[in-house]
């Protein structure tokens, strides 16, 4: 059978890299697209010797040009964390338009299946609890966080009018709070924030009084579900999220036990429209893809923690410090 080809855009980002590490696993031809801002080489540093993987260093708001054959097309390009796209929002918001545009140009030509990274994001601070996948959700579209949910309600928007006035093949996954090794120890998240704080000696800071919650999930479920839904038929929205609610307070709790530091919990100002809860209904998921997560908090913070750890000083300056400080939208 003649190998498949798929293009993965934000390759050299936390979930980039570990779909491109799935893709060559399954046995594709990946080719990898990122312009490096939040993005970071290391992540996909051990394919380039392969032969069924090529890196575009490419901005995907400008004109992507892909020679040869593809067959599907995942856009997870985007700043991800409420700090980076505080600090590059006119970027954000053009990754989510102009970059989604291009995207969809590309799979039109190439008769390509397209499958856009979402987010939990689009139903902003919820007011239904759990968020089943037909809430239209409670965004500030001026607010701080604006750029990035906006910019991915729009992704949509455009996703589905391709889908219904041009045929093409789309798939849009709603990531919940996700996590694993890889993410940037200064991306601003919730988990790596408390894992270099607990590294570095210094105490949790907590953001507001610690009882907004989330729903964390290992990043290898992420990816399994990402996968079962670009393989099936189904082109509304899925929630792809690990139900098991936490409160951030509690949470900075399990990472002071699971680091076996002594470290106190400081609490902050909360962030303005912060999500008070957030907690996927993954009833669709289980139905349609036959998905739910498999890896436990106790198993994922473990491995996360693990690897981390496990890092050179090296490894970890490059973790905490950031390559778009310079970067001009
Ligand atoms: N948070 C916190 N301390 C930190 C970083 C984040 O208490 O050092 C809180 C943040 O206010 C939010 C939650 O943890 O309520 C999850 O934040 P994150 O940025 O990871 O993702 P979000 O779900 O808000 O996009």
């Amino acid at each position: 059978m003649e190998q498949k080809r798929v293009l993965i855009t934000g390759a050299a980002g936390f979930l980039g890299s570990h779909l491109c590490d799935r893709f060559i696993a399954d046995g594709y031809h990946v080719i990898g697209m990122d312009n490096l801002i939040t993005g970071r080489i290391e992540n996909i540093e051990h394919l380039f010797p392969l032969k069924n993987f090529e890196f575009y260093n490419h901005d995907v708001t400008k004109f992507i040009h892909v020679p040869g054959k593809l067959d599907y097309i995942l856009h997870f390009a985007s700043p991800a964390s409420p700090i980076d796209y505080l600090k590059i929002p006119i970027q954000t918001l053009k990754v989510g338009s102009l970059g989604i545009h291009n995207c969809l140009g590309l799979a039109r030509v190439k008769k390509a299946r397209v499958l856009i990274a979402s987010t939990s994001e689009v139903y902003g601070d919820p007011e239904v609890h759990p968020q089943t996948e037909d809430y239209w959700g409670h965004v500030n579209p001026i607010g701080p966080r604006g750029v990035y949910d906006e910019a991915k309600r729009f992704q949509e928007a455009l996703t589905m009018a391709y889908h219904t006035y041009h045929g093409l093949e789309t798939r849009i996954v709603r990531i919940f709070n996700t996590y694993g090794p890889r993410m940037r120890l200064n991306d601003g998240r919730v988990l790596p924030a408390f894992i270099g704080q607990a590294l570095r000696g210094e105490d949790l800071t907590v953001f507001g009084d610690g009882s907004q919650t989330r729903s964390f999930c290992y990043v290898d479920d992420l990816v399994e579900g990402i996968v079962r839904l670009l393989h099936s038929d189904y082109p509304e929205p899925v929630n792809i999220g690990n139900p098991d609610e936490i409160t951030i307070g509690d949470f900075a709790e399990e990472i002071i036990a699971l680091t076996g530091t002594n470290q106190k919990v400081i609490y902050t100002e909360l962030p303005v429209n912060d999500p008070k809860q957030r907690q996927p209904d993954i009833t669709r998921a289980k139905t349609i893809l036959g998905w739910e997560a498999q890896v436990t908090r106790q198993e994922g913070l473990k491995i996360t923690y693990d690897y981390f750890k496990g890092l050179s000083k090296e490894e970890l300056y490059k973790k905490e410090h950031n390559n778009f400080e310079d970067y001009i939208n």
